[in-house]
């Protein structure tokens, strides 16, 4: 079922999700939600939090306007390679009032679960590998502002948004 996106600053998207058992009715039915929650949505990805559960699950699928692998269910994700870098504008589903430019690795290797418990590996680049890392951050608390190297400089209003705060206030790496 599509749910509704918690925006910040709810406390839960500063918090550092438990792992998710894949055998757990609640995990595969909030795998579920993410992915109707961001097929309904704008956004190329939906991580547990962000729906209100703090568990290490995150959707993404970049696909058919970018290269990538198709729609991904992962659980509890590690980075376990990585290389280069690419700056890029990102924005966040849980921060509607602004985007940012935020530095990335620009190739991932991601090991995960999928829904029947299967260790997989994927490689990753270009604006898939980017989404990814955005993602894998919202499972340790962590907010693309929070990657921003200068808030002064590097933070951008959306066309049309009423921010809802003061982007130069933004508590940057405060996690608990
Ligand atoms: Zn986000």
């Amino acid at each position: 079922m599509v749910q509704p996106i918690v925006l910040y600053p709810d406390p839960i998207l500063k918090k550092v999700c438990r792992p998710a058992d894949w055998r757990d009715p609640q995990v595969q039915q909030v795998a579920q939600d993410l992915v109707d929650t961001m097929q309904a949505g704008p956004g190329v990805g939906v991580a547990a939090p962000q729906i209100g559960h703090d568990l290490r699950i995150f959707v993404v699928d970049v696909t058919p306007k970018h290269p990538g692998h198709g729609l991904l269910v992962l659980l509890n994700p590690e980075m376990v390679g990585k290389e280069g870098s690419v700056t890029g504008r990102e924005g966040c589903l849980s921060i509607p009032d602004f985007t940012a430019s935020v530095r990335r690795f620009s190739k991932i290797l991601v090991q995960a679960q999928d829904l029947q418990g299967n260790q997989r590996i994927l490689e990753s680049e270009g604006f898939e590998a980017v989404c990814l890392q955005h993602e894998l951050d919202h499972l340790d608390g962590i907010l693309f502002l929070d990657r921003v190297s200068c808030l002064k400089t590097d933070v951008f209003r959306r066309k049309g948004v009423q921010p809802r705060f003061d982007p130069q206030e933004y508590p940057q790496g405060a996690q608990s």
